[in-house]
């Protein structure tokens, strides 16, 4: 396995997907390049149907490109196996979801400390999670069931897992989808003080305009291409930190 080291977090090269649905194929994307740099916050927006969770899908992991790569931290993940993804996917990447997807049985603590038990990096000190917990206002609500919180109390503790690890990017889709107008803006300001104060990259897939504008960076899809990536487009190799560098 290859491992380099860039400004890039994540990026796409020539990026292609097409679906087989019975006799007919569906191109979903179609040669997508897109780069993400450390520490950035982006957002993707675009029609419904234009192929944002495709390329949300891509970018984490979760299935093979029919064409082109994706470099996950330096790492070219579309030509590893199921499981080498699988391994690289626990350990670089956090997952927030509209729909929270929070074990019911466990409380805010329990949650958190399964995904740290999946994938501890040791990063955090052994209070790690009580501070991140404290960090996104739910000190007072560790020992509660998801049942026992509201939607944007369960959706601060689906991105207090997605942070636990540390992970080189978190991918978010939709995660204001369920919420209402103040818990959407609570858990947007989460991500937004994520990003600021540990300097955590995030890509988010939104329809919301005001999501969107939380964003450092907005990239606008259609019909499977990007047609609209201001600023970065390529990423400066990271000379600093090689592999190599004395
Ligand atoms: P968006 O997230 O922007 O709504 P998607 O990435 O879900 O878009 O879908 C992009 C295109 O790919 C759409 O035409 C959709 O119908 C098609 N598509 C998505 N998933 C599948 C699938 N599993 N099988 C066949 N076609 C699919």
């Amino acid at each position: 396995m290859v491992e380099s080291s860039s400004s890039c977090a994540i990026e796409t090269i020539n990026l292609n997907m097409t679906y087989r649905s019975g006799k007919v194929d569906v191109p979903a994307l179609q040669n997508v390049n897109v780069s993400v740099e450390r520490g950035e916050f982006v957002a993707v927006v675009g029609p419904s149907g234009c192929g944002k969770s495709t390329l949300l899908h891509l970018l984490g992991g979760l299935m093979q490109p029919t064409g082109g790569s994706v470099i996950l931290d330096g790492i070219d993940i579309s030509k590893l196996t199921d499981s080498e993804r699988t391994a690289i996917r626990r350990k670089k990447i956090g997952y927030v979801f509209q729909r929270f997807n929070l074990l019911p049985t466990l409380s805010a603590k329990g949650n958190i400390e399964l995904a740290k038990k999946i994938q501890g990096n040791g990063y955090l000190s052994p209070n790690g999670v009580d501070q991140i917990l404290d960090m996104l206002g739910l000190a007072n609500k560790i020992n509660f069931r998801p049942a026992e919180l509201s939607g944007g109390e369960q959706q601060r503790v689906a991105i207090a897992r997605a942070v636990i690890n540390r992970p080189a990017i978190i991918l978010a889709d939709e995660p204001t989808g369920s919420l209402d107008s103040r818990n959407s803006r609570i858990v947007l300001q989460v991500l937004r003080d994520l990003n600021e104060k540990l300097s955590q990259t995030i890509v988010m897939i939104t329809h919301d305009p005001e999501a969107a504008s939380t964003a450092n960076r907005v990239i606008e899809m259609k019909d499977g291409q990007i047609i609209d990536a201001p600023s970065v487009l390529y990423c400066e190799p990271d000379f600093e930190n090689s592999v190599g560098n004395p």
